[in-house]
């Protein structure tokens, strides 16, 4: 077993409140691009003249409404997408009473369908999206089935409950992201580049000694000590999952 593989299965399994904090490399193996990868949808021709991130963005969304979502319905969506073994073994951790919050700042619901049942979704769910003339509640289907700007019954306008760049984060699921790894005695950071705040800022509330991060580059540019491995979220979850007792 690699020497940082043995080291990250001791100490999950002498974690009394563990949390783990994700983003869009949790997903990738699930065949949904991330952002900041090589292969990442950064990376990538738009065919537009502006970032993803400002398509991305409220004003973006205001303005160019119908633009927004061709963007949004060829990019962002993957309703195929299956969870991966990282879905997998989070949820399986959740069940044993082994993980104490399982902090995401992904859209795609993956963990949700995995099984896990307490997801702190920083920048919202593409599964929730709501009118914004009657506040009437959408599935994705009222998305992946309509054409140009989807709308309500009422003729309103659907956004999707997702954090658009401009747009605070949830309160309330911040804030109970925050309670949880400062009680935190391990936390687990993965497929994340820690660009996008105030996610990547959780990792300050950290006060345990025992921080780690999985990713395929080190992302990490907190001077705290950390244990840095290097690979595959899904992979390295996994081979952790099949060598514990
Ligand atoms: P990011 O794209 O900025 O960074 C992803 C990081 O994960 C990179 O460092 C990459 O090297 C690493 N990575 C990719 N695949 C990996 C794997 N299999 N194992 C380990 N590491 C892997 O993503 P971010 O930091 O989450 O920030 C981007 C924003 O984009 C987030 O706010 C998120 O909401 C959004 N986003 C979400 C999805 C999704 O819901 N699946 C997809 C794309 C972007």
């Amino acid at each position: 077993m690699h020497p940082s593989i043995s080291t990250l299965r001791s100490r999950v399994e002498k974690s009394q409140r563990l949390v783990f904090l994700g983003g869009a490399g949790v997903s990738t193996e699930s065949g949904i691009p991330d952002f900041r990868s090589a292969q990442g949808l950064y990376s990538e021709e738009s065919g537009l003249s502006i970032s993803p991130e400002e398509i991305l963005s409220r004003d973006f969304f205001f303005e160019n409404t119908e633009a927004f979502y061709k963007f949004y319905r060829e990019k962002m969506l993957y309703p195929k997408a299956e969870p991966n073994d990282a879905h997998r073994v989070l949820a399986t951790w959740e069940g044993e009473g082994r993980l104490r919050a399982l902090i995401t700042q992904n859209i795609d619901g993956l963990h949700t369908k995995a099984g896990s049942r307490n997801v702190l979704e920083l920048h919202g769910s593409l599964h929730r999206n709501i009118c914004l003339s009657c506040g009437k509640h959408h599935g994705l289907d009222s998305i992946l089935e309509s054409q140009g700007i989807p709308r309500c019954v009422c003729g309103g306008i659907i956004k999707p409950d997702v954090v658009l760049y401009q747009e605070p984060l949830p309160t309330q699921v911040l804030a109970q992201a925050v309670a949880a790894v400062k009680a935190a005695d391990m936390m687990i950071i993965a497929g994340t580049s820690l660009n996008v705040y105030p996610a990547a800022g959780l990792v300050e509330y950290f006060r345990g000694d025992n921080l780690v991060l999985i990713n395929l580059t080190d992302t990490m540019n907190s001077r705290r000590k950390y244990l840095y491995v290097e690979g595959k979220v899904g992979q390295v979850l996994l081979s952790l999952a099949r060598t514990a007792p």
